[in-house]
């Protein structure tokens, strides 16, 4: 019992579910590689021992540093995880629809070694005899079994075999569950074969077995378990883990695929290459990622007054790539090989191969993401600690449905903790602003008010700004303080709030002025805004109306409600990121109603900002939602008044950026007024010349922002990829989540200007584009009817299809709210957010092995496997955590044992009829399934984007949050789209038209402009 019970006490609070305790701890596995990213982060001073094993920068030194000897797994050895061998027995199964997964078995030579190529061994695991390059195998059964040896195979197919390293301490064995795995809970179990009528899905051949086609749960569970004990070397490895699983990465130079991930981690050197794949070449940057437990902190490097050294002719900043020459006294730049001179002050000798030798002391000339700190010469105005300004809803329909009460309690627990965490640890809640950091309070209806929030004040003093025509800034002391020393009076008007407008009860907010006013109050600093909103704001300047009455979805005219042409909101907008300034939304439509977010959450989308939306609020069920996300908001990283740029390789260039923000022309930096942890860009590349394949390509993304301390920095991340000539290495590395979320971002970006028929039509085309160009020019001998995919893209379909099947793109009636909202997420969100909103994270709690959900004896918790998306996976009487990172569903069975509602519940909880319908988190009882459980939430809690996770109970038969179950089974037919069976069907079908050149394009309305537009890999590809 001690192994599986000690989780739950972990649970409490610190460590991370999912912690440390991997076996091949990075400072200890290998380290002749790279040793100075390993001494850097094992000490936090640079400072190290290891003789210098020169990576970069020592053309001459050709022994790839890659291989010790046994990390690869020797020959032969079963791997622990083989899809491909399933895939081998479908392709049996399959007949006339075949279905095979193929590494890339054309034959092809074995090339050199390049000397200053990125990843020494693509060749493959070093010393075998069977190097995958080498002879082709292909058509032979063994291709399928040798793939996951192959270099473009994912690591966690390799069994481990690096030395255990237990670094952490075991937890604490502090929780006894009272009841352990009663005999109830196990009696509750069903068994496997009880299914429920929903038939699987078939073909129209009838002929394919919806078991064996690619699985996203297994996708992900494998590599999760992988994770768990081993970290993520960001050189040595070029094909990231899945998205969505947590893991360590580290640092060798290359940046973590946390920061950045490339679609292709080897890149083909020309267009006409690339073109083959109908691949986009793009990169994922999510500049101020959170890093997870076990992960060094990003380093803060200070080269004083005269900043970071940089290339003279492109300004990309120093970086582990770039090379040394001439004794030292010359850098030579990776992106556009200009030697320039190095500065005095940064002068270090060269030792006989070439590297400083003072490398391993510099973590800019070792790990491929750092901080900088810069000089006045960055500086637009003088950084201060970020402002924080909160403005606060207080209409009728904000008091009425207890959004102002969740609001202003989110904000108490953003600051100060809430009353739970003040109890836990006696101290009344951790700070949780950095030092610096301010905050103010404004309250808007008709009218604006401004608090005076001195310290010195016995309490809050209000302002009323009567004229909202021309909206000013009634007071300069008072309206921004420090949270810690004015405590008492913010806590004090936080919870009076309510109270003070109960009576009140303007029914209309003036929601342009109050924007108006509260950039007038940062302009001088910049800053971040917090602003609920409850009701459509009719009142004043800028007032809206109700635009989308429900008559013109599904028209051509649809696409003119998910953008705004309000000249207020765009203005204000803009000079907010011009200001430095973004704002945050927590919208809530309490009966359901129409806000004009196209209009409203524009001011978020273009300065970087975020909405939050509840579409049917609901108090008490969605307080701690909104308290939780208030919480994350505040406490996540944010930076503001950012600029940012993105360097490449002479031979490429930026052809177009996707994100939510600011762009004035092509060509200038991307505006950001806040940035924080969970947003990402998409950045796509295109060819202006040719790539030399004995090179690497270069990436460096450079965010300049202010810290919420109110330091200048500029976050820099360096990527690199091989480069080959033809495209055959290119498919062997090609980053599922990259891809999928360049498309996804640039679908988004489409909305305001495409039909969502052409763009459901499109993302088919761009699906079929793919595999058939896989099929066509990299899938070697298969039979003709056999539908062969990639072996890193065997997930993309379905996921495209969670895409076509997503709020934004679905088909049939869908508020125009839901759509812009979720387009505007699609935009903003990163690789991890986008995969479980893709596919959601199915896990059956009502037949847990007894493990599940403790910790394992390294301390790790036990996950069990998730369930595929379908409702033919749903066994009678079970229960189900639905988790898409946007809601969380329990969803039960009518015939949900009464024995597991009572261990989950607690005593008396027999029925479904008798749970509370609003309960948003499980009590807290000491039986064994609901310790499990918890911890199983705690988990997921810890791997999802910016919403926070509470449950929404789906009782089968009971609660309206069925139909988005429902809705979520992605893999049924629904949402007006096919399942996935059918899809896969289909997307053959064209794949054979296409290989026999009888291919239309279809599915669209307006064929003439977009299915001419695609082909191949012009990007943007949509035309
Ligand atoms: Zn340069």
């Amino acid at each position: 019992m001690s192994d599986f019970a000690m989780y739950h006490a972990l649970g409490q609070g610190s460590p991370n579910p999912n912690g440390p305790t991997r076996k091949d701890e990075p400072n200890k596995f290998r380290p002749t590689v790279a040793a100075s990213p390993g001494g850097y982060q094992q000490s936090g001073s640079p400072a190290i021992a290891n003789a210098p094993s020169q990576y970069y920068g020592t053309p001459n030194q050709n022994t790839p540093p890659m291989q010790s000897p046994g990390y690869f797994p020797p020959q032969g050895q079963v791997p622990q995880y083989q899809p491909a061998q399933d895939m081998n027995n479908l392709t049996n199964q399959m007949g006339s629809v075949g279905l095979g997964v193929d590494p890339g078995a054309q034959p092809h030579r074995p090339h050199k070694k390049k000397d200053r190529h990125a990843y020494h061994n693509i060749e493959g695991p070093g010393g075998s005899s069977q190097a995958f390059n080498g002879v082709p195998q292909a058509g032979t059964p063994t291709q399928f079994l040798s793939q996951s040896n192959s270099p473009g195979a994912p690591q966690w197919q390799s069994p481990q075999i690096t030395p255990a390293m237990n670094q952490f301490p075991a937890a604490a064995n502090m929780f006894n569950p009272a009841n352990p795995a009663t005999a109830a809970q196990h009696a509750a179990r069903t068994g496997p074969g009880d299914q429920l009528a929903g038939s699987p899905a078939s073909s129209s051949q009838g002929r394919v077995d919806p078991e064996q086609i690619p699985s996203i749960p297994r996708s992900r569970d494998a590599p999760a378990k992988y994770y768990l004990e081993h970290v993520y070397p960001t050189m040595e490895h070029h094909l990231p883990p899945p998205a969505l699983v947590p893991f360590v990465a580290y640092d060798q130079g290359n940046s973590s695929p946390k920061f950045a991930r490339l679609t292709l981690n080897n890149i083909p050197s020309s267009n006409d290459a690339l073109s083959a794949t109908s691949l986009p070449l793009g990169l994922i940057l999510q500049p101020l990622a959170r890093l997870q437990e076990g992960e060094q902190p990003v380093p803060v490097l200070d080269f004083g007054e005269t900043g970071p050294p940089r290339c003279r002719r492109c300004r990309t900043y120093i970086n582990p790539f770039m090379t040394f020459k001439s004794g030292g006294n010359k850098f030579v730049c990776n992106m556009c090989t200009f030697p320039n001179d190095v500065p005095p002050e940064y002068f270090a000798p060269t030792d006989p191969s070439g590297a400083r030798v003072d490398r391993l002391q510099r973590p800019e000339l070792t790990l491929g993401t750092v901080d900088f700190m810069v000089p006045k010469e960055y500086w637009s105005k003088e950084p201060v600690g970020l402002r924080w300004l909160f403005l606060i809803d207080v209409t009728a329909e904000a008091v009425n449905r207890g959004f102002l009460d969740g609001f202003c309690e989110g904000i108490m627990s953003a600051l100060y903790g809430g009353e739970k965490e003040k109890s836990e640890d006696g101290e009344g809640g951790q700070k949780r602003l950095p030092p610096g950091a301010k905050v103010g309070i404004v309250t808007f209806d008709k009218e604006i008010h401004f608090y005076n929030l001195s310290a010195s004040l016995d309490q809050a003093q209000m302002l009323v700004m009567p004229d909202i025509e021309d909206p000013f800034v009634p007071l300069s002391d008072g309206l921004f303080v420090d949270p810690e020393e004015s405590k008492a009076v913010i806590t004090s008007l936080l919870t009076q709030l309510p109270n003070m407008f109960s009576e009140v009860k303007n029914p209309e907010p003036a929601l342009l002025s109050t924007l108006n006013s509260a950039l007038a109050a940062l302009t001088a600093t910049g800053g971040k805004i917090v602003c609920s909103l409850s009701a459509l704001p009719t009142w004043g300047p800028g007032r809206l109306f109700l635009r989308d009455d429900g008559n013109i979805h599904n028209t051509d005219a649809e696409k003119k409600l998910f953008t705004t042409e309000h000249p207020g909101y765009k203005k204000v907008a803009t000079k907010m990121v011009e200001s430095g300034v973004g704002v945050d939304f927590f919208m809530a439509a309490p009966s359901g109603g129409y806000l004009d977010i196209a209009t409203i959450g524009h001011v978020s989308a273009l300065t970087g900002g975020e909405v939050y939306y509840y579409p049917n609020f609901h108090s008490p069920r969605d307080t701690l939602k909104l308290s939780k996300e208030i919480k994350h908001t505040v406490t996540r990283e944010t930076g503001y008044q950012a600029l940012m740029k993105v360097r490449c390789s002479n031979g490429l260039q930026v052809s177009a950026y996707h994100g939510n923000f600011y762009h004035h022309t092509f060509g200038a930096d991307l505006e950001f007024g806040v940035i924080d942890a969970d947003k990402a860009i998409g950045v796509m590349f295109s060819y202006d010349g040719k790539l030399d394949p004995k090179l690497d390509a270069h990436f460096q993304s450079a965010l300049l922002y202010t810290t919420a301390s109110g330091e200048r920095r500029v976050r820099c991340s360096n990527i690199v990829a091989s480069v080959s000539e033809g495209a055959v290495e290119a498919m062997k590395f090609v980053d599922q989540d990259a891809v999928v979320s360049i498309i996804a971002k640039e679908a988004a970006a489409r909305m305001a200007e495409k039909s969502l028929k052409d763009i459901r039509g499109a993302l088919t085309e761009k699906t079929v584009d793919i595999l058939a160009g896989y099929r066509k020019n990299f899938s070697g001998n298969n039979p003709p009817g056999q539908l062969v995919l990639p072996e890193n893209l065997k997930e993309f379909s379905m996921y495209i299809l969670g895409l076509v099947k997503s709020r934004a793109f679905k088909g049939g009636k869908e508020p125009t709210d839901r759509r812009v909202h979720d387009m505007r997420m699609l935009k903003a969100m990163g690789p991890l957010e986008l995969s479980l909103y893709l596919y959601p994270r199915i896990i059956s709690i009502h037949n847990l092995d007894e493990q599940d959900g403790f910790a394992n004896e390294n301390g790790h918790l036990r996950m069990p496997e998730s369930v595929r998306a379908s409702f033919s996976k749903v066994e009678e009487g079970g229960a189900y955590l639905v988790d898409n990172g946007q809601v969380c569903l329990l969803w039960m069975h009518g015939q949900v044992s009464p024995n597991l509602l009572e261990d989950l519940f607690g005593e008396g909880q027999t029925s479904l009829k008798q749970l509370d319908a609003f309960q948003s988190a499980l009590p807290v009882l000491e039986t064994h399934l609901n310790a499990q459980v918890r911890n199983i939430l705690q988990y997921l809690e810890g791997t999802r984007g910016s919403k926070a996770l509470t449950l929404q109970m789906a009782r089968q038969g009971l609660d309206g949050a069925e139909y988005e179950f429902a809705r979520l089974l992605y893999e049924d037919r629904n949402n007006e789209a096919q399942s996935y069976v059918d899809w896969l069907v289909h997307v053959h079908r064209h794949i054979q038209l296409e290989l026999a050149g009888q291919r239309k394009k279809e599915d669209t309305d307006s064929s003439s402009s977009l299915g001419s537009t695609f082909v191949g890999l012009r990007t943007p590809y949509w035309g």
